[in-house]
């Protein structure tokens, strides 16, 4: 007696070797049927004996292709029919999945082998790949994905690479990247006028140039990265002269994790995300041992380190034996990267001495993913290459909306059914190519992801290029509050519903009043949200140039609280004010001039970090507020500076008074800027969590959800996040998409989407 089964399988199931996994587990097992990709994902029908059928259905799920994300199964029973073997239907391209493409993936082990393998065909060929790896979003023109719809159209497959390509039973069946020596793409050096240097191995010579201390210009999966020696101390000062980065930190590629390990602090968790198919840079804390100079990371505990992910790489640092690369992104500060060959020459041919570049085109861009770990968990600070465009599950359908993000870190975010999108990082829409990039982004998400919003959702902040952009468009349209937006992300990829506390932290955010908004208690559903409590609003003397210059915003505070009184105070802040300079800020602030008030939580961190000396002047965003957490004497006692919370007209006000009043004894008395720092984080984080108890109490609220850039601070987040577990609340925070300002698409959409459902 035999059993006939229809198996339907969504999610990430196509182009990832997911049919020839089940024809090798249909044939090892004798059972007949077939398979077929469908709309949805996969169709499978399989027929044999009751107790081998169930086994088949039983293994199924458990030992999918590393790269397949099942998110539904569900399994129906048919009557049984003669079929003789099992195998896979070829669909016409009309029914082939519209949805879900996998991300670009790092090489995989079995290729890796091969790569090195003196008699394998592919023998040191830097684009070997298989089902398992290589490159997929950023090759990907249009969809169905299949390979005339890609950047390898150009390369008609070999003999040899067809007849892989061809095999059910092959590590490269349907790879569509497949390639070889033979017949595949290949790389050349560039001198920077972009004329190719004859030499017998570009790769070779490359590292060559890299050992001597140039700059290398290497073409990767999503762009073009400016490599330089991370050891040589005198590269790394070329590579910030030439790119205009005074001191914001590099991040850097090491050959394995044994050269991981010698330079940072690696657990299992931090060990996983290094090795997962999705090779983020890491954000590790440096060894004291650490031989990586200085100048890669200033002032910075943590280094971004990474392991290669494209053969190109591994090739090149086991030519050159190096310990460590400085990779970035190759572009001039904020901009877009460098994807295309030409491009790169024109945009980079003064940062770069040599480029080593190759044939196979991008096309679509895609940074580096950066992530942290705290605990167990890994969390999004920028969600790029690797992890892009696999969705963010949702609970429920939505509405097809697209959310077009803030201004800086800017990411997009489109909705079908119970998937959310989020884009590549974009980056800063300032720039006009990082503007143009943003439009670009949009229309071919649009359509390789087949969707037709309905609906726009934006920031309500008028200056925003995304929100000029939102309202020319003639479509529906939904503004959305910045830290609105932001808690419905944090709330999105938890599945909540209903209302939260949520506590949002950031720099900037336009409020409803017009306002600055940054530091922000809200109760908040996606339907609507109320302001419960948020810090009293003080001038931001200058505007943006008080964001670029900590010590305005010091001053600010003291003003506030102390008139001009506080010059008279005996610390080094007063005594180092330039007394000119000082004076035309305090008019600003007196006569309201350019002086939009805030109550931004980052403003708050610039303030404290300038007032204690670490920083009066930026050179990166949230570059103070980084080294004030930085400067925090660990371990330390429990001590914290205490806030003044008032009832006002518009929720609760956090006077900071007390806090500044208590800084300035501290420094009168020369305790050290460490400490003072701890007790500025601890106030906050009491602060924060007694909020959250008298709303509890009056509202009966239990569950609060933590947004915002500031809680990339991993002193805060940590320990706010403990504090409320231990008050008894159910804590929610980010962990899919970053809690700055590159997981506010996500919000938006969400929010707008439940505007229609009204
Ligand atoms: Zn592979
Ligand atoms: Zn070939
Ligand atoms: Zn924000």
């Amino acid at each position: 007696m035999e059993v006939r089964r229809q198996i339907e399988v969504s999610g990430i199931v196509q182009g990832v070797g997911f049919r020839p996994y089940v024809y090798r587990l249909a044939t090892g097992r004798k059972l007949t049927g077939n398979i077929r990709n469908t709309a949805a994902g996969v169709t499978i029908e399989i027929q044999g004996p009751p107790e081998t059928v169930q086994d088949f259905v039983n293994h199924l799920p458990a030992e999918a292709p590393p790269l397949a994300r099942i998110t539904s199964f569900v399994v129906h029973e048919l009557a049984c029919n003669g079929e003789a073997d099992f195998r896979i239907v070829h669909s016409d391209a009309g029914e082939e999945v519209r949805t879900l493409i996998s991300p670009d993936v790092a090489i995989c082990p079995d290729c890796l082998r091969e790569l090195f393998d003196p008699t394998d065909r592919r023998y040191r060929y830097p684009f070997i790949n298989c089902t398992n790896c290589g490159p997929r979003f950023t090759i990907v023109r249009d969809i169905p994905y299949d390979r005339p719809s890609t950047s390898m159209a150009v390369f008609p497959m070999c003999p040899a690479c067809q007849a892989e390509y061809e095999d059910p039973l092959n590590r490269r069946f349907h790879a569509q990247p497949n390639a070889c020596w033979q017949c595949g793409p290949h790389v050349e050096l560039w001198d920077k006028s972009g004329r190719q240097i004859s030499c017998r191995d570009s790769i070779a010579e490359a590292a060559v140039g890299l050992s001597a201390g140039l700059v290398v210009a290497v073409k990767g999966l999503g762009g073009f990265h400016l490599a330089v020696d991370a050891s040589n101390k005198a590269a790394v000062a070329l590579l910030r002269e030439r790119k205009r980065r005074v001191e914001k930190p590099f991040a850097i590629m090491v050959p394995d994790l044994a050269a991981a390990q010698e330079i940072c602090e690696i657990d299992s968790a931090a060990r996983a995300a290094l090795e997962s198919v999705q090779r983020p840079i890491v954000l590790l804390r440096k060894k004291s041992s650490c031989s990586i100079p200085e100048e890669v990371a200033p002032f910075n505990r943590y280094l971004g380190l990474f392991l290669p992910y494209t053969p190109l790489h591994y090739l090149l640092l086991r030519e050159g034996g190096f310990r460590a690369l400085v990779m970035t992104s190759g572009n001039m500060s904020e901009e877009p990267i460098a994807i295309d060959n030409h491009e790169a020459v024109r945009r980079l041919s003064r940062l770069a001495d040599y480029f080593l570049v190759h044939n196979r085109e991008i096309l679509l861009r895609c940074d580096d993913s950066v992530v942290r770990v705290s605990g167990e968990v890994t969390r999004q600070m920028r969600r790029s290459r690797g992890f892009v465009p696999v969705p963010v599950f949702l609970k429920d359908e939505q509405s097809p909306v697209l959310a077009v993000g803030g201004e800086l870190k800017n990411t997009i975010c489109l909705t079908k059914g119970k998937h959310a999108f989020l884009s590549q990082h974009i980056g800063d829409l300032e720039n006009a190519e990082g503007y143009s990039f943003f439009g670009e982004a949009i229309e071919h998400l649009e359509r390789i992801l087949e969707i037709q919003p309905t609906i726009i959702a934006y920031d309500l902040h008028p200056d925003y290029f995304s929100t000029k952009w939102a309202l020319q468009q003639n479509l529906r349209l939904v503004g959305v509050q910045h830290h609105h937006a932001h808690i419905a992300s944090c709330m999105a990829e938890n599945h909540l519903e209903g209302q939260v506390i949520g506590i949002a932290l950031d720099g900037t955010g336009y409020g409803t009043d017009g306002r600055i908004w940054g530091g922000e208690v809200l109760i908040a559903s996606y339907e609507d949200f109320k302001r419960a409590a948020h810090f009293d609003y003080v001038p931001l003397p200058g505007g943006a140039a008080a964001i670029r210059e900590p010590w305005r915003m010091a001053a600010s505070y003291l003003a506030h609280h102390y008139g001009r009184d506080f010059l008279k105070f005996e610390i080094p802040f007063v005594r180092q004010l330039e007394k000119a300079k000082a004076d035309v800020v305090l008019r600003m602030i007196e006569q309201k001039i350019n002086s939009p008030l805030t109550s931004s939580c980052g403003r708050l961190f610039d303030a404290v970090a300038a007032l204690i000396g670490i920083r009066q002047q930026v050179n990166y965003e949230a570059q103070a507020a980084i080294e004030l957490e930085m400067a925090i004497a660990a371990p330390g006692s429990s001590d914290a500076y205490s806030f003044k919370v008032l009832s006002g007209g518009d929720g609760r006000i956090i006077g900071t008074g007390p806090l500044f009043e208590a800084i300035v004894g501290d420094l009168e008395r020369n305790v050290p800027v460490g400490e003072i720092s701890r007790k500025f984080h601890e106030g906050l984080i009491n602060t924060f969590v007694r909020i959250a108890q008298q709303l509890r109490d009056e509202q009966g609220f239990n569950r609060v959800c933590l947004s915002g850039g500031t809680f990339h601070n991993v002193y805060l987040s940590e320990r706010l996040e403990a504090y409320l577990s231990e008050a008894g609340f159910a804590v929610f925070t980010h962990h899919e998409v970053p809690a700055g300002d590159g997981g506010l698409s996500l919000g938006q959409a969400l929010i707008a989407a439940a505007g229609t459902k009204r």
